[in-house]
């Protein structure tokens, strides 16, 4: 079993991620940016099950902040064999084109977009020569539809399926395989919290509502033990976008 860094490990899905892979026998790096107690409180979780954790701290929006963070993981835990690309940003919400500032743009583009291909080309050459390595890069269905966030997130998000597919043309035949999982409307922090909002959010969705962050960890979960699906796009989003 191995060592899995599962970036925004603190909260939502990155903190399901952590105890479905920790269940399924591996070590933990919690990746979070300033939620300490959170961050710690997945680490107490993931130990409980018998596992070794830690959280590291790093602000994915600074190349340094995502160069040091795989440093640090690897000086403390060991290689990394999985890799969890989840992290991200997805407020302020304009969908409105022309109001959204080219500040906004670069923001949402360093952290949703730049940091998990710094963070993976660090990383695959090492995969390729152990033979093994699983990669998921957490996207959107706004991807896909552009969304009610923003061009920012849309683009952001729809980057990392060309990412996704780039390198897994290099992992394939290495034991590596790249997936891209696409959320839509799960029950986090990211989405407001008052019932009323979340009644009309889930009123959009075919199943009728919110997904859960463990309905995404166990997706996830099963493409890391998985070694045939590579190059994969799946989104989970109660059928509101059929593909
Ligand atoms: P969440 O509950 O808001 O958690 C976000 C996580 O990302 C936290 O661990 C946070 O760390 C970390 N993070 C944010 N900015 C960071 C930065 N600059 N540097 C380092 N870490 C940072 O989010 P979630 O809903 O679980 O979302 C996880 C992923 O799913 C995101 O990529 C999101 O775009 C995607 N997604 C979510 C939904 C949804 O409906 N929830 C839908 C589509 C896609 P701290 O705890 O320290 O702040």
């Amino acid at each position: 079993m191995g060592v899995a860094l599962i970036t925004g490990g603190s909260r939502g899905i990155g903190a399901a991620t952590a105890r479905h892979l920790a269940q399924d026998g591996h070590d933990i790096a919690v990746g979070y940016r300033s939620e300490a107690e959170a961050a710690e409180g997945v680490v107490a979780a993931v130990r409980d099950l018998g596992r070794q954790a830690r959280a590291f701290a790093a602000d994915l929006a600074d190349v340094d902040g995502t160069e040091g963070l795989i440093a640090a993981v690897e000086a403390q835990l060991g290689p990394i064999d999985i890799l969890i690309l989840n992290a991200g940003v997805n407020s302020p919400m304009q969908t409105d084109a022309r109001r959204v500032s080219v500040a906004a743009w670069d923001r949402f583009m360093a952290i949703n977009l730049r940091s998990p291909f710094i963070a993976a080309r660090r990383v695959i050459g090492g995969m390729i020569d152990r033979g093994f390595g699983r990669i998921v890069l957490v996207s959107s269905v706004a991807a896909y539809t552009g969304g009610i966030v923003g061009p920012h997130y849309a683009a952001s998000k729809a980057g990392l399926h060309g990412l996704a597919h780039s390198l897994a043309q290099m992992g394939a035949g290495h034991g590596v395989t790249v997936n891209v999982v696409a959320p839509a409307l799960i029950e986090t922090d990211m989405l407001p919290s008052d019932a009323d909002s979340q009644a009309q959010l889930a009123s959009r969705i075919p199943v009728g509502r919110l997904g859960r962050a463990d309905e995404v960890a166990d997706l996830i979960a099963a493409l890391v033990r998985n070694a045939y699906v590579t190059s994969q796009s799946i989104l989970i989003d109660g059928g509101m976008h059929p593909s």
